[in-house]
């Protein structure tokens, strides 16, 4: 008898979801439905039991005591900067800088790249779906520098114009700036196409992860960016801290962004001389705790597998959007890009998004309402804001089976 056929593809690996649900306090056994993950999403019991484990026996201040208190915390911190850079697969972990979050990453390379690299006239190139934590920044320092800011327009259908990007890319383009997942409409864009194409005109890609990060395997290297930013509380991870990673040819000869302790050489009132990477971009006491905590949810968050979670996440939002599809005409959903995940953007026809909001919150269900921080995208489409509805592995398809019935029961009260 000949040996059975092996399959084609191995079956996916049974994931006990409702046990990863149950990691998560604020919703874990409760009713309120939290469909409000691009803002900020929830934290597992790991996250809080790392933070009591190290205000308990090991925190002190880092880099600075000789005493053991003080070595122990720093090496919990250098050991979480270890490990977010398995996370994203930098090729060292110098490459690998902590900051307060998405919007002072980008500030910083803003600051930093604006101070080394531009003259006026240079150009800045960002899209027309970005968040206002990748626009303004810029702006300031444009402003400064007389650089001009440019846009990869929007296709109505919520995805890039790639068509136009090779009139928008020439010698005067000095940086391309880009998110990888939008905020509002959950589009992705092909980040690995558009870096190939930036760097094939010699300009360098750094790229917004804030919306990527939470829902996709990273790899910086197989993506080839140059910088890349994501926020922790987005990802399960403590408020107040974020990622700068940037490739060590072009970041390590930037200058400092802020001055203060630890990110100095030597200080005397006539020269002051700077660290290289990456304390050269952490001046002052750094979010020590937040760092350590940050590592045991990434280790949480691998051992699920970032494949399983995008895979899963697609599947709830591809269910979302096409019962949102069949079974609500009054419903305009805003990004209908073929590549999208988690973030379901849409407008009940002939009512302020805010109004269907409210009557939600009600029901207990969060969503955000409003321009989400991308108001050139608002105007680019003609409305003020849309309901956003944005899904994370934690949420369940009985909740979204009861959030269409709620949605249903907004619908008849505002009729
Ligand atoms: N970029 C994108 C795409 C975002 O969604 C956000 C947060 N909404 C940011 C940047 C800024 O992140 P943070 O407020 O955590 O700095």
């Amino acid at each position: 008898m000949s040996a059975p056929l092996a399959p084609r593809f191995s079956p996916p690996p049974l994931i006990d979801w409702a046990g990863i649900r149950a990691d998560f306090p604020l919703i874990a056994g409760q009713d309120l439905i939290y469909f409000d993950n691009a803002a900020s999403s929830q934290k597992p019991k790991v996250m809080l039991q790392a933070m009591e484990e190290m205000l308990s026996h090991s925190y002190a201040n880092v880099h600075r005591g000789v005493h053991s208190l003080s070595q122990k915390a720093t090496d919990q911190y250098e050991a979480a900067r270890k490990t977010v850079a398995r996370f994203i697969n930098a090729a060292d972990e110098a490459e690998v800088v902590f900051t307060s979050g998405a919007t002072d990453s980008i500030n910083t390379i803003a600051f930093s790249f604006g101070e080394a690299h531009i003259q006026p006239g240079d150009e800045i190139l960002l899209s027309g779906m970005e968040h206002h934590a990748n626009i303004v920044p810029w702006q300031l320092m444009a402003q400064r520098k007389g650089a001009v800011i440019k846009a990869i327009p929007v296709l109505d259908n919520g995805s890039l114009n790639l068509e136009s990007l090779d009139a928008l890319m020439g010698p005067k383009t000095k940086l391309l700036s880009l998110v990888w997942v939008s905020n509002s409409l959950g589009t992705v864009n092909p980040i690995p196409y558009i870096v190939q194409k930036a760097h094939a005109y010699g300009i360098p890609v750094l790229v917004d992860a804030a919306q990527a990060a939470p829902h996709m395997p990273l790899d910086v290297q197989a993506i080839d960016c140059d910088f890349m930013v994501f926020s922790a509380h987005k990802m399960c991870g403590p408020t107040g801290l974020g990622v700068l990673y940037g490739k060590r040819a072009l970041f390590e000869n930037l200058p400092p962004y802020r001055g203060g302790g630890d990110m100095i050489d030597r200080v005397s009132f006539e020269k002051t001389t700077f660290q290289g990477l990456p304390f050269r971009f952490e001046a002052g006491t750094p979010h020590i705790l937040g760092a350590i905590a940050f590592a045991a949810v990434l280790d949480y968050l691998s051992n699920i597998g970032l494949g399983h979670i995008e895979e899963r996440e697609r599947q709830l939002s591809h269910s979302l959007r096409s019962q949102l599809k069949a079974d609500f005409p009054q419903i305009q959903l805003i990004g209908t890009a073929p590549d999208s995940v988690s973030v379901v953007s849409f407008l009940l026809k002939g009512h302020h998004p805010l109004d269907v909001g409210v009557l939600l919150d009600n029901q207990k269900v969060a969503v955000r309402t409003g321009h989400h921080c991308c108001q050139p995208l608002m105007d680019r489409f003609g409305i003020p804001g849309t309901v956003r509805a944005s899904l994370a592995f934690y949420n369940t398809e009985e909740e979204i089976q009861r959030f269409l019935l709620a949605l249903r029961k907004t619908i008849h009260l505002l009729r």
